[in-house]
């Protein structure tokens, strides 16, 4: 892919109309615009113009690649929910919020399409990276399309931050947490409850994950990128 010139008098008018500091604010953000970044990827048809262009720092403008911010191609909703609830809450919550032919990504689920139904360690990683393969191509889709994308741990290897980029491309975002003691309860076994125990341990909860994202959406409204900073998703009650 070429890398863009833009014409300097567009810049300017980016720089003067959105301010220098960079966009994405994803993890490892230097804050400092240093490159044009198109909101609309260049891959996409976004065009050279001020609407569609912000300043980016390097690090954000490299690590983004051609993910899209929601709603300007896919609409990414995670369902992140602890590590025994994934059949149960999750699908259920799924079921009752998606539109026919919604395209969902479960680890469940994708076991489940490649027959396994106690994967072991090397089917897990197998599984896995099926989830992240979806993941990449969804998140860089162009077409409108709802993906429900369930998980527990919001981190990989690749992505240690997977949560800190979902907030900053503004992602829906759902945590569906029935309560430790009742996944306490479900666990069996003990690695099933050091699982648990981990998960715990992130002190995920609707309303941190609600805080941080009025406060990137008040910043995605200053970049007229959001007309709203004050809707938030219908959540579920728990
Ligand atoms: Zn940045």
């Amino acid at each position: 892919m070429r890398r863009q010139v833009i014409d300097p008098l567009v810049r300017r008018e980016v720089i003067e109309t959105w301010g220098n500091d960079c966009w994405l604010e994803l993890p490892g953000c230097t804050h400092v615009g240093a490159e044009d970044d198109h909101i609309v990827p260049y891959s996409h048809g976004g065009m050279d113009t001020v609407p569609n262009i912000r300043r980016a720092c390097k690090h954000c403008n490299a690590s983004r690649q051609d993910r899209v911010l929601y709603g300007y191609g896919a609409r990414l909703h995670m369902v992140i929910v602890p590590p025994g609830s994934c059949d149960r809450e999750a699908m259920d919550y799924i079921d009752a919020h998606k539109q026919p032919g919604d395209p969902v990504v479960s680890f469940t689920g994708l076991a489940r399409a490649m027959g396994l139904t106690e994967p072991s360690v090397g089917e897990r990683r197998a599984v896995a990276m099926a989830w992240s393969g979806a993941y990449r191509q969804f998140a860089v889709s162009q077409e409108p399309v709802d993906v429900w994308l369930t998980r527990t741990m919001p981190n990989s290897r690749r992505h240690p931050r997977m949560l800190d980029e979902w907030v900053a491309l503004d992602y829906d975002i759902h945590v569906l947490d029935p309560g430790f003691e009742v996944e306490w309860e479900r666990a069996a076994g003990e690695e099933a409850r050091r699982r648990v125990r981990q998960w715990y341990a992130l002190h995920l909860s609707q309303a941190l994950i609600d805080s941080r994202q009025s406060r990137r959406r008040a910043r995605l409204v200053q970049l007229g990128l959001r007309a709203d900073a004050a809707k938030v998703a219908a959540r579920p009650v728990w």
